[in-house]
Order: structure tokens, then C-alpha cells, then sequence
């Protein structure tokens, strides 16, 4: 059965449109049950109504021209109670219902199964036999199976549907296509793939500027893999039997003129670049294998595949030209890397796209400081066919728009326009310190990582910062730093924003946080090797980082603050307090005259939340990294759109855990901050400086809005919300609750324009 199920849903998954996804499916299903009918409706959300879509068995020239309400027929009760109905005759069934034109009359025994999509149901797919009888167990299981596994080609299938069609931009209707605000913000503008060194399987077609160009480049690429294929044949030749010598004379006949690299050119003087038209002959051949009957064979597709990698790699180094960027460019990338957020010139850049990831992802993050408009997770989007297409990004709702109407595009010109105005205005704010109505003074300090993000935050009137994610250094560079070369660029920093505080936060790698030339392959990576645990099994790596910190602050009037990420126990503290005692010994020793930093410890795991007072007991402040605690707590990955609704950030459990580490920082005297993106969101920014947060710490482009909120805001009015709250049970409601304070208080403008959906 797993054979089958492997190959029908091959077959599927390599067909360009629904109609012949959904034929594929009826033809092979009923084949594969020997039933006589095998049929899918599917669910039109428009007009509630479920329609005859393909059939095998019954009459096909009633496809598309019948169709079911809700209520009506044994297929919509289907899809009302989203289970499985499996009946000896349908037809003494009370909801059965007859259509003529379809020619069911003979047939009694019935079985429809819905399609699932993300609780959606969007069809059912129906067997039928004339005999009287049930279907069987084995037959359900497989049914169902095989439904759960094509819902998501089905779904992608129909959301792509109209971008396969022909013709020319003008005639293609508009299709929208949903995903999670990963920064907020409207983009309009020309969607570029971004094609940064990715694996082949990911690679998008592109129309070749200069067909020429492309095909010398693709020559010089083989040319080099057939060099690297006999060198290492070579290398190799005391060590391997002949037979298997022969296999590397095998590849380099593939590479020949007259095998793939014939076909490739070809497929580039198509149109195609040398990438995209090499992936299109690599798959159809891998293809081709995989779906032999022979075991042998079929294994050697991943031979063919391993070619197409290697042929690429070189590909990739060969081309060094720059690309032209399009004046209003949205960058497309399968996976955003903070290596994408730099490739554009900034004069050039409206917005970012990722195919993976969620709201919460590191990438996300530090495109929102970066104030671009940013949709993660939008996993039916048709990446291979959007390249230099029209794209409106709509990342208040999580919506990628392709083909835009004229009617949508004059809809989202207004709303870009009032965004830049409302934070053109809020900007003005500037230097002022953020004092609420009612004289209570909340520090509002922010988070760094890019170089670009000091400037914003000076202009902003930042205090100080919070977080500096000295990682994303490390994840730009292709080896790890040197202390050398950390010092300066952590001095630069410290410059930049003295005398104001600043908060380095020791390496935190791991999780979704990858570093090429370092990597960390597991199961769980958000539950694994992340943050302090790296570096306290590396301490040369946490001691070069600590002694650049530190020799970074001398002779700078500044006041250096080192944070330890991921701790879960304070054997972790101890151990990390001893080796920043022993660099700030050996500094003092080789002359320097400094100040020992202040320690500060993320709460960012629920064991340090209900160990709070024991940790602060140990170091100089606290600080809440309320992503990862949101995170753990709710046992929700943050970079995992499926589960992105379920990340909850006004959680009961959340606020009362926040609370919790509040009052063991007050009864220590000791300072405590919150640095998560929940702190930028100016409806959780009240409950925070309600519960008595010393310091919020946000990345730039959220702090005129939070700075905005709280100084036209009362802390006792936060005080009464925050008590109400306290004692409800339901993260929906407490989110609606506050947002209506928040809007009676004046300030629907920012939640609307910050629509941090409750995910
Ligand atoms: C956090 O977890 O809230 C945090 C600030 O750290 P990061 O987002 O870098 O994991
Ligand atoms: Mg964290």
C-alpha cells in the first residue's frame, strides 16, 4: 500500500494544474481499489457549494456542470461533519440525492472521505461500486490516507491554479495567497526570487536577459565539474575495484554534449537561465527514474540529482554578476536568511517574502528593525513563476497579492501613503523620555543586531540597548570572528550609542539561528544545543567573545552590560559568571584599566522563570526574552507556521509567568527588563509597565509607536487593565479586551496598523 500511496502521490505532486491533479487522483485511485467509480467534488467557498470536479466510472461530461449545496447530498454530509462516510447502499441513505446526468443509478455501495486542509475541508473524494456492500477497513485506511497526504497538493494546486494560465499579464486575474505578519506593513511592487545559493530542488525559473551569456556561463560551470569529477576519479584510482571507478566515466558521459548539457541548452535557449533551465533537465531525468519499477534504477536518480547539485554549485560560483533590482523590489526567498535582508540596496527594497518560517523567526525579526513589510510562512506560493511579476504585500493580514487589479492596486496606494504619514508623525517624538500622563517614567531602550539598526535607533531617541544579537555577526561571516575583529566591531557599537547603556548578549546560535560553517544538525533544535549551551561547550568561543566585549569598552565612557541567553539552571550562571571573571582578570592583568560589566541573565525558559529569585540573586538584572518563553511555555515552535495561530503571546499562562519574574526582581531590588517583540507591541506594552517592567527594549521601528502609546496613557488606567486581565482565562479575550481599552483611549490608528493578529 505505501507503494502505491508513494507513487500516486509522485505522480500528483508533478502535475502543473488541478484539473490534472484531480484527474490523476480518480484515475489512480480507482485503479489501485479496483472500485468502479472514483470521483472529487470540491468545495467552492464563494457559493457554498461542493462541485462535481473528476470523475472515472461516472459520466464526465456532467465534470464542472453539477454541483451541491450545503445540506444537500450525501457528499456535502461529507463535508458537514468532516469524517468519513462509508455506507452498504447509498441509496436508502435519507440524504442520498439523484442526478440523472451523472449516471450513478447502479451504484449502491458509497464511500466519501473530506479533504482536509488547515481544518478546511476542501472537497470529498468519493468511491462507488454497484454491489451492495461496505467497504472494508484496508480500503478506509487508504482512503483516508491518501486523502490527508493530497489535500496540501490540492490546495496548492487550486491556489496557483490561475497563475498557469496563459496569456499576458493584463488578462491574469488577480490571486492572493496567505501567510503570517512577519514585520507589518504595506509593500507594492515587483517580486525578485532570491536565488542565494540554494539547493537545485529550489531554484526559480527566470527569463534570460542574455540567452549567450547564460550558456558560456553554463559551459564554464561544467567544464569545471568534469574537471572536479576526474580529478577525483583520479585521486581515487589505487583505492576502487574498476567497476566502481567506472561510475565517475558514467557522469562525465552525462555531463556530455550529447546527454543533460546538450538538453540544458537547449532549455536556456528556451528562455530560461542556465539555474533554472539545469533544474528543469535535472528533475525530468530524477523523475524519469524514480517512477521505473526496478529498485536499482529508481536509486539512480539520486545519482542524477547529485550531479545537478554539484553542476550548480559551480554554477553558483561562476556567476558573479550583479543583478539589476527593480526600483520597488519585494525579495521572494524560499527561506529568508539575514545573507537575503542585505542583497538589495536599500533605495531599492518595499518588502521581503518567505516561503518558510513563522511570525516569530529570528529573520522576521530583524526585518521588522529593519521596517520592512515581511509575510512568512506563505507555503503555496508558486515561487518558480512569480519572478519580476507585479505583488502587492499586505502584511497587516498576512496576504501576498500576485497580478494585482487596478481597483486593489489604487486600495493599497492610499494605505501605503497613511502608513508613512502616521510614522512620519510618530518619528517627531525623538528625544523626549517616555513619561506616562500620571508622571510614571518607563525606559525605553532598544534591540540591535544589523549596523544599520544604530542610526534608526539615535534617530529615535533609544535610551540604550536592550539586546544586541551578536549573532547576526556571526551568521553574516563565512568563519567564526576573531576576538580582534569582534572588539571592533562591538567598540563601533558601544560608540555609537555612549554614554548610553548597552546590553551584549553573549552568542546565541542554535534553534533557528544557523551558522554555515558551524552546523548543528538535530531532531528538536529549538529543545537542543542552543544559546549558552553552545558556548559553555565551546569556552574558547565564549571567552574570545567575552574578552572582545570587554576590551571593546575601554577608554569609552559607556557602561557595558554582558547577557547570558537560554539559561535554564544556575549551574549555567556559575559557570558563565567564572569565565567572565577569568577574562576580566587576564584583561586587568595585561594592563587594561576597566570596570567589570554588569551580568544580566534571559528569562526566556520556564524552569528560570520559577527559579527567578535564585538567578537574580546571582547577577545585576533580568531580562525577559518573552519569544522563547512564549515558545516553551506553549510548546509552540516560533519558526513553525502550522502552529503559528497557537503562539499566543497574551496567554493567561504567559502573563501570569511574567508577573511571577516581576515580583522576584522587585523583592531582590533588583533591575528587570523584557526584550521579546511583545515589548514593541504597544497593546502588551501596557500590561508590561503595568506589571512594573523597569526597561522595555524593542527594535527601532516599534519604538515612536510604544513611545506614543504609553506617554499618552495613564499607569493607573494600565494598572486597572492589568488586574482585569489577570483574572481572565482566555488569550482571544484578553487581547479583544485590551484592544477595545486601547481604542476607547485613542489609539485605533496604531492597532490597526499594527495588526499583530493573535497568530
Ligand atoms: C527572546 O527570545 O525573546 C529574545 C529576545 O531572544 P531571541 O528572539 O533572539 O531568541
Ligand atoms: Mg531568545
Amino acid at each position: 500500500m505505501l507503494e502505491i500511496l508513494r507513487s500516486v502521490i509522485q505522480e500528483v505532486s508533478r502535475a502543473t494544474d488541478l484539473h490534472s491533479v484531480l484527474n490523476i487522483i480518480v484515475d489512480r485511485v480507482r485503479t489501485a481499489m479496483s472500485t468502479e467509480v472514483c470521483s472529487v467534488y470540491l468545495f467552492d467557498e464563494a457559493q457554498q457549494r461542493y462541485r462535481f470536479m473528476a470523475t472515472r466510472g461516472l459520466n464526465v461530461d456532467a465534470v464542472g456542470k453539477i454541483s451541491l449545496g450545503v445540506g444537500e447530498g450525501l457528499v456535502s454530509l461529507v463535508g458537514e461533519r468532516a469524517e468519513t462516510i462509508n455506507l452498504e447502499d447509498a441509496q436508502k441513505h435519507p440524504r442520498h440525492l439523484f442526478f440523472e446526468e451523472m449516471g450513478e443509478e447502479d451504484f449502491h455501495a458509497f464511500m466519501g472521505v473530506p479533504i482536509l486542509h488547515h481544518r478546511k475541508v476542501l472537497g470529498v473524494l468519493v468511491v462507488q461500486q454497484k454491489e451492495t456492500r461496505r467497504f472494508d477497513e484496508s480500503e478506509e485506511a487508504f482512503l483516508i490516507t491518501l486523502s490527508a497526504q493530497l489535500a496540501g497538493v490540492i490546495a496548492h494546486a487550486e491556489a496557483t491554479g490561475s497563475l498557469l494560465l496563459p496569456g499576458d499579464v493584463a488578462d491574469r486575474p488577480s490571486s492572493k495567497f496567505y501567510g503570517i505578519q512577519g514585520a507589518p506593513g504595506v509593500a507594492i511592487g515587483t517580486a525578485v526570487i532570491s536565488a542565494l545559493n540554494v539547493e537545485l530542488h529550489k531554484v526559480p525559473d527566470k527569463h534570460a536577459e542574455d540567452i549567450d551569456f547564460e550558456i558560456a556561463l553554463f559551459q564554464e560551470a561544467i567544464k569545471e565539474t568534469q574537471e572536479e569529477i576526474a580529478a577525483t576519479s583520479a585521486k581515487l584510482q589505487d583505492r576502487l575495484q574498476p567497476e566502481e571507478l567506472a561510475l565517475f566515466d558514467v557522469y562525465l558521459h552525462m555531463l556530455d554534449d550529447s546527454a543533460i548539457t546538450g538538453e540544458v541548452i537547449e532549455k536556456i535557449k528556451a528562455g530560461n537561465w542556465a539555474q533554472g533551465a539545469l533544474r528543469q533537465i535535472i528533475f525530468a531525468h530524477v523523475e524519469n527514474f524514480e517512477s521505473m519499477e526496478d529498485e536499482y534504477l529508481r536509486e539512480r536518480g539520486v545519482d542524477v540529482r547529485g550531479l545537478g547539485n554539484r553542476v550548480l554549485a559551480r554554477l553558483q560560483f561562476v556567476d558573479t554578476r550583479t543583478i539589476d533590482y527593480p526600483e520597488k523590489t519585494i525579495l521572494v526567498s524560499e527561506e529568508l536568511t539575514p545573507a537575503d535582508l542585505a542583497t538589495v540596496p536599500r533605495d531599492r527594497l518595499v518588502g521581503f517574502v518567505s516561503i518558510k518560517g513563522s511570525g516569530k523567526s529570528h529573520v522576521a525579526i530583524l526585518a521588522e528593525a529593519m521596517g520592512m513589510p515581511t509575510v512568512m510562512g506563505v507555503e503555496d506560493l508558486p515561487l518558480a513563476l512569480l519572478d519580476h511579476k507585479p505583488m502587492i504585500l499586505d502584511a497587516f493580514q498576512g496576504m501576498i497579492i500576485t497580478y494585482p487589479k487596478k481597483e486593489e492596486l489604487d486600495y493599497y496606494e492610499v494605505i501605503v501613503r497613511e502608513e508613512a504619514a502616521l510614522i512620519e508623525g510618530l518619528d517627531k517624538t525623538g528625544d523626549k523620555p517616555c513619561i506616562t500622563q500620571d508622571n510614571h517614567r518607563v525606559r525605553l531602550w532598544v534591540n540591535t543586531g544589523l549596523m544599520t539598526d544604530v542610526t534608526r535607533s539615535l534617530d529615535r531617541g533609544a535610551e540604550g540597548v536592550g539586546l544586541y544579537r551578536t549573532e547576526v555577526h556571526f551568521m553574516m561571516n563565512d568563519r567564526f570572528p576573531t576576538e580582534e575583529e569582534q572588539r571592533v566591531i562591538y567598540r563601533e557599537h558601544l560608540q555609537a550609542f555612549a554614554p548610553r547603556p548597552v546590553t551584549m548578549r553573549t552568542l546565541d546560535i542554535g534553534g533557528d539561528k544557523a551558522l554555515s560553517y558551524f552546523p548543528i544538525k538535530e531532531e528538536n533544535p529549538f529543545l537542543g544545543w542552543r544559546g549558552i549551551r553552545v558556548t559553555l561547550d565551546h569556552p574558547e568561543i565564549f571567552l574570545a567573545q567575552v574578552r572582545a566585549m570587554i576590551r571593546a569598552s575601554e577608554d569609552i565612557d559607556t557602561e557595558l552590560r554582558i547577557m547570558l541567553p537560554m539559561i535554564s539552571s544556575t549551574a549555567e550562571i556559575d559557570e558563565a559568571q567564572r569565565l567572565v571573571n577569568q577574562c576580566y582578570r587576564e584583561i586587568i592583568e595585561e594592563g587594561g584599566e576597566l570596570e567589570m560589566p554588569d551580568i544580566g541573565v534571559m528569562i526566556e525558559v520556564p524552569a528560570a522563570v520559577y527559579q527567578a529569585r535564585d538567578i537574580i540573586k546571582r547577577v545585576d538584572f533580568l531580562s525577559v526574552g518573552s519569544n522563547d518563553l512564549t515558545q516553551y511555555m506553549l510548546a509552540v515552535d516560533r519558526n513553525n507556521a502550522q502552529v503559528a495561530e497557537i503562539y499566543q503571546e497574551f496567554h493567561p499562562a504567559v502573563l501570569h509567568a511574567l508577573t511571577q519574574v516581576v515580583r522576584a526582581a522587585r523583592k531582590e531590588r533588583k533591575e528587570i527588563g523584557i526584550c521579546g517583540e511583545m515589548a514593541g507591541n504597544p497593546s502588551a506594552a501596557v500590561l508590561l509597565m503595568a506589571m512594573g517592567f523597569d526597561i522595555l527594549s524593542m527594535n527601532s521601528t516599534n519604538l515612536p509607536l510604544v513611545k506614543h502609546a504609553l506617554s499618552n496613557f495613564t499607569l493607573s488606567h494600565a494598572k486597572a487593565m492589568l488586574a482585569k486581565v489577570l483574572k481572565m482565562d482566555n488569550a482571544y479575550l484578553i487581547k479583544n479586551y485590551i484592544e477595545d481599552e486601547m481604542r476607547a483611549a485613542g489609539f485605533g490608528g496604531i492597532i490597526r496598523s499594527r495588526n499583530y493578529k493573535l497568530n
